[in-house]
């Protein structure tokens, strides 16, 4: 059946201190989507675009055998716009314009043989459409949430709907206390657990990732990195990560969900490397094996006697 991945399909325009990018492309689905690509396939990507968006992107997600029969191409329309500029430590930024286009009409339609998928992973868009994804799905098994300040801000209660719906729901750390009024990390995350969120995993940048569930509190591992180009779409492409690992394996235990946090990590740690979807354009399963393997060995220690 594949992953399911629904979210934004974009054309960004990043600035960081030392550089910038213009109409590159981006968006949830496109992050996520590539970044499953390494661990599983086949993935059907459910989105939209304008009738701008370049071939050659449709050509780039296509050789990764990403299926996009569910991407919708909307004649005369124009693709999703976002635009974002870094601070100088690369870890904030401000969002400088979000351009919906096409998105602000837009109809998610599950194509029939689709509806059955077990493993879903609903990626940045509107709750709004995430909520009629969810209604279109029969019997899903696993589903993983992405959202964003933007969201949060603009459509609360509509969020709160879908994670009531969700299994898994990846955000960062700023937006755990936005969506918490929280500022401690740990209360935050036991109040949105509470929402009905039954695992919760909240990136912190850099200085990697926590899990939270009934059962435990697991702290994964920053890596290391002495280049970071451009930030965009590294919490997408852990998700993109952590999805394809889980889809991969078909275990959804606890102790698997920690390793599908580390793949998140890893894939993030090649996005960062060069600006836009670059990065997770040439990779290989060795190489992420590799790195995976570098970001255990980061926090193990051996036991004394
Ligand atoms: P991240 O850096 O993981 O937060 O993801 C950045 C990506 O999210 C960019 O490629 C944007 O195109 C996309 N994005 C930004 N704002 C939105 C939004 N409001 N809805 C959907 N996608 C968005």
């Amino acid at each position: 059946m594949g992953l399911l991945v629904v979210g934004s399909v974009a054309l960004d325009s990043v600035q960081t201190p030392f550089s910038k990018v213009d109409e590159a492309l981006g968006g949830s689905a496109t992050y996520i989507s590539l970044s499953a690509s390494y661990f599983t396939g086949p993935i059907h990507v459910v989105g939209v675009v304008g009738e701008d968006f370049p071939k050659s992107y449709i050509q780039l997600l296509e050789d990764h055998h990403i299926d996009l029969n569910g991407l919708q191409v909307i004649e005369g329309g124009k693709t999703f716009r976002w635009a974002g500029k870094y601070h100088y430590d690369l870890n904030t930024r401000d969002t400088l314009f979000t351009e919906l286009n096409v998105f602000e009409n837009f109809n998610p339609v599950i194509p029939d043989h689709l509806r059955k998928s077990r493993y879903v992973c609903l990626g940045n868009i509107d709750p709004v459409l995430q909520l009629r994804v969810l209604d279109q799905l029969d019997n899903p098994k696993f589903i993983i949430c992405d959202t964003m300040n933007y969201w949060i801000e603009g459509k609360k209660e509509e969020l709160f709907k879908v994670l009531k719906r969700v299994n898994v729901l990846i955000i960062n750390d700023s937006e755990a206390r936005l969506l918490a009024h929280e500022p401690n990390l740990i209360k935050a995350a036991k109040m949105i657990r509470d929402l009905g969120v039954e695992t919760l995993i909240i990136k912190k940048g850099e200085h990697g990732a926590l899990l939270f569930s009934e059962e435990t509190i697991f702290s994964a591992p920053a890596y290391p990195m002495e280049t970071i180009v451009d930030p965009t779409g590294a919490g997408d492409t852990f998700a993109g990560g952590f999805s394809g690992y889980i889809y991969k394996t078909q275990d959804t235990s606890i102790e698997n969900i920690k390793r599908a946090v580390i793949y998140g990590s890893t894939m993030a740690s090649f996005c960062v490397e060069s600006f836009s979807t670059k990065g997770l354009e040439n990779l290989s399963y060795l190489r992420v094996q590799d790195r995976y393997r570098d970001f255990l060995s980061i926090s193990h220690v051996d036991e004394k006697g």
